[in-house]
């Protein structure tokens, strides 16, 4: 199989190839598809299998350039991990010129404000900052299509699921929902019976 035989336009083949991606990894050949059909996902995998682009890759595809308001939100447990994920959008969105903002704390809010103003197509942050900004309403998200919880194991051994929830509650209910963890414990297979649509379940 090659990205090719999926439904994704140009632009973003162009920006797999320039990455050197000749070939899903074995999580991408499970989620793309997936993903591309709007599917809620309870993902178990490691990081290294290629997670981020099995959830940018489609995500970019089904972004809606001409839509000023963010239509997807990613949460991650630290800074470091929201920057990456940040980095790896913007390199799969290049060609379709999509704009990918990350939030996350000990950082100026007011310059992440000003940065939420403009156009952003994508948003991935921390739960803490993410929260803060919807509280203000300096992050709108009446058109959030696509929530991404990754690591979610992570932000469970962090303290943020409360967090997490609280997002959860103020996003639209119909939404695409996809969450990755590493490890399945008790708590995360709860959120997932709570907060995803009959999800398809990924093991790699
Ligand atoms: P991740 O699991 O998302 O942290 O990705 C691990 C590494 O694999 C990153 O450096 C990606 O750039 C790279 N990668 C992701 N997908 C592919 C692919 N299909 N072929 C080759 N490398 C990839």
């Amino acid at each position: 199989i090659t990205f090719n035989e999926y439904d994704i336009s140009e632009p973003i083949i162009k920006a797999i190839a320039n990455l050197g991606y000749r070939k899903p990894t074995p999580v991408q050949q499970a989620v793309i598809p997936m993903v591309l059909k709007k599917k809620d996902l309870l993902v178990q995998s490691q990081t290294g299998s290629g997670k981020t682009a099995s959830f940018g890759i489609p995500l970019c595809e089904k972004v809606i350039w001409e839509e000023n308001k963010p239509q997807v939100l990613v949460l991650e447990p630290t800074r470091e991990l929201a920057q990456q994920v940040q980095e790896d959008l913007i390199n799969l969105g290049r060609y379709k010129r999509i704009k990918a903002t990350a939030v996350f704390g000990k950082a100026s809010y007011l310059k992440q404000k000003s940065e939420l103003k403009q156009k952003s197509h994508m948003v991935v942050g921390t739960p803490g900052r993410v929260w803060d900004h919807i509280q203000k309403e300096t992050l709108p998200v009446e058109k959030i299509d696509y929530l991404v919880i990754d690591e979610a194991d992570e932000m469970l051994n962090m303290g943020f699921i409360e967090q997490v929830e609280a997002i959860i509650h103020a996003l639209p209910s119909v939404k695409t929902t996809l969450l990755f963890s590493a490890t399945m414990p008790s708590k995360i297979e709860s959120l997932s019976e709570t907060y995803l649509n009959q999800p398809q379940i990924v093991k790699i």
